[in-house]
C-alpha cells in the first residue's frame, strides 16, 4: 500500500465504487492532476480532498453528434394538423427557426443546450457545426459563438467545423442554407484555419465535417477527407439518413453515397459516418472494415422518423459505434443507449443485439456512450485510467430508481432503469461543474 502524500496541486477523490475494466471496484482512490489529467489510481492510503459517499465514479459521455441551435426547436415541431410530416417538413421549420436567430440567440441555446448535456453527464460533445453566419453577413461569426458558449458552461468540445457548398446533390444554395455556406472550398479551409486559432486549448479541438454529399461535391469531400488526415484530426459527415438523398446521390453520381464515400476515399478510423439509416449490408460490411466509426442518434433518428440502422449486423462485423444526440429533442444519454438496443429487439423479435463478446448488453452501450465516442473524436477520454483527461460522473447509489443494485448489476440497472437524474456529480478536466 502506497502512503506517500499527493504532491501539490493534486486533488484525491474517493467514491464507494469506481468503474475501470469493464467492474466496480471498491474503495479506490484516484490523483486529479494540476492539468486536468488523471494520476494514480488505486488504494492508495492518501488524504481525501473529495469524497463521493455513497456514489459511484465513472467517465463522462462522449456525444458524437449535435446541432446544439436546434434545442431551440424542442416542441415546435409537433403538430401535424396540417400536413403529414416527415423529415423534410421538419427541415422546413428548421430553416424558418434558422431565419429568426441570430448571434446572440444562437449563444443563449447553445448554452442551455451544453448545459443540459452536462447534468446528463455528457462530458465532450461533438459539435457539428453548420449554422456559421448571422443574417446578412458571410463572416462565421457564430463559430466563436459556439466556442465561447462551450467555454462558459466548461464542457470539453470538438468543433466539428462544417462545410456546406450546395442545396442538395449538384443544386445551388438557398434560403436559410447562405447562413450554412461557405463561399468555395478554399473559402472553408481558410476558416478551419481561423477557427483553430479561436480554440481554447485545454477543452476544445478541431475536426473537418463535409455536411453530407447532398451539401458537398465529392471531389471536394476528396480534398477535406485528405486534409483531415493529414492533419490528424477526426472526419465526421451525414450519410444516407434518407432515401431521397441515396435516390439523387445515385442519379447523379451512379454510386449510393456510402459506396461512392468508400469508393473514392482512403476510409480509416479517422472517419465517422452519421446515421446510415439506410446503407446496405455490403457497404456496411466493407465500412466495419476500414475501422471507421457509425454515429447512430436514437432521440433524433425516431423523431425524425428516419428509420433503423442495421447496428447490430455492424456491431458483429467488428464495427465501432458511438452515440449522437444529433437535433437535441431529448438529451438523456441513458435513453439514448437503450434505444439503441431496443429498437433492433422491436424490429428483430429477439434480445441482446448489441452486445459484446461476452453477450454482455449493458457494457457494450456502455462502451458505445464511452470509448467508442472518445475514439471517433479524438479525445483522451471516454474511460478511468491513468493520463486520460479526468472528466467524470458520480451517481447517487441511494437512488429509488438503482434500488436492489450490487456490483455486478449496477451497470446495467444504471443503463436500463435509470435516466439523468442519478447523475449526481460532473467533473472536466478536474473540475467539479454540477
Ligand atoms: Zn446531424
Amino acid at each position: 500500500m502506497i502512503d506517500a502524500a499527493a504532491g501539490n496541486g493534486v486533488d484525491v477523490i474517493q467514491a464507494d465504487l469506481t468503474l475501470m475494466d469493464d467492474a466496480f471496484h471498491a474503495d479506490m482512490q484516484i490523483e486529479i492532476q494540476s492539468d486536468g489529467t488523471i494520476g494514480r489510481i488505486g488504494r492508495l492510503n492518501l488524504p481525501v480532498d473529495r469524497r463521493l459517499k455513497r456514489q459511484a465514479v465513472l467517465p463522462g459521455m462522449i456525444n458524437a453528434h449535435s446541432h446544439a441551435f436546434q434545442r431551440g426547436l424542442r416542441g415546435r415541431c409537433e403538430s401535424f394538423a396540417l400536413r403529414g410530416g416527415n423529415f423534410w417538413t421538419w427541415r422546413d421549420e428548421m430553416y424558418a427557426f434558422v431565419n429568426g436567430l441570430d448571434a446572440d440567440a444562437t449563444f443563449d441555446w447553445t448554452v442551455k443546450c451544453f448545459g443540459e448535456m452536462l447534468r446528463a453527464g455528457i462530458t465532450t460533445v461533438g459539435e457539428f457545426h453548420y449554422l456559421h453566419h448571422s443574417a446578412n453577413d458571410d463572416s462565421y461569426q457564430l463559430d466563436d459563438v459556439v466556442l465561447s458558449a462551450a467555454a462558459q458552461v466548461g464542457i470539453r468540445v470538438v468543433l466539428l467545423q462544417t462545410c456546406y457548398l450546395t442545396g442538395d446533390v449538384a443544386m445551388p444554395i438557398e434560403g436559410a442554407q447562405r447562413r450554412f455556406a461557405s463561399r468555395d472550398i478554399d473559402d472553408y479551409f481558410r476558416q478551419c484555419d481561423q477557427a483553430s486559432r479561436q480554440l481554447r486549448k485545454s477543452t476544445q479541438s478541431i475536426g473537418l465535417a463535409p455536411h453530407s454529399v447532398r451539401a458537398v461535391p465529392i471531389d471536394d469531400i476528396v480534398r477535406i477527407h485528405q486534409r483531415a488526415k493529414s492533419d490528424r484530426v477526426p472526419f465526421h459527415i451525414h450519410v444516407e439518413e434518407q432515401r431521397q438523398e441515396i435516390e439523387r446521390c445515385v442519379r447523379h453520381y451512379g454510386a449510393r453515397p456510402m459506396e461512392l464515400l468508400l469508393d473514392r476515399l482512403d476510409v480509416g478510423p479517422e472517419f465517422t459516418a452519421i446515421h446510415c439509416t439506410h446503407t446496405v449490408a455490403d457497404d456496411l460490411a466493407r465500412f466495419a472494415d476500414s475501422g471507421a466509426t457509425v454515429c447512430a442518434c436514437p432521440s433524433t433518428e425516431g423523431n425524425l422518423g428516419d428509420g433503423i440502422a442495421d447496428i447490430g449486423r455492424y456491431l458483429a462485423g467488428g464495427g465501432h459505434v458511438c452515440l449522437g444526440s444529433d437535433c437535441n429533442v431529448r438529451l438523456d444519454f441513458n435513453e439514448d443507449m437503450r434505444w439503441l438496443e431496443y429498437v433492433q429487439r422491436l424490429r428483430l423479435e429477439r434480445r441482446g443485439v448489441c452486445t459484446d463478446a461476452r453477450g454482455d448488453a449493458a457494457g457494450a452501450l456502455w462502451r458505445v456512450a464511452t470509448v467508442n465516442g472518445a475514439r471517433s473524436l479524438n479525445v483522451n477520454a471516454g474511460i478511468i485510467q491513468t493520463g486520460r483527461h479526468a472528466d467524470l460522473i458520480s451517481i447517487d447509489l441511494d437512488s429509488p430508481a438503482l434500488d436492489g443494485w450490487s456490483p455486478e448489476t449496477l451497470l446495467a440497472a444504471f443503463v436500463f432503469g435509470c435516466d439523468s437524474r442519478v447523475i449526481k456529480g460532473v467533473c472536466v478536466g478536474g473540475n467539479w461543474i454540477v
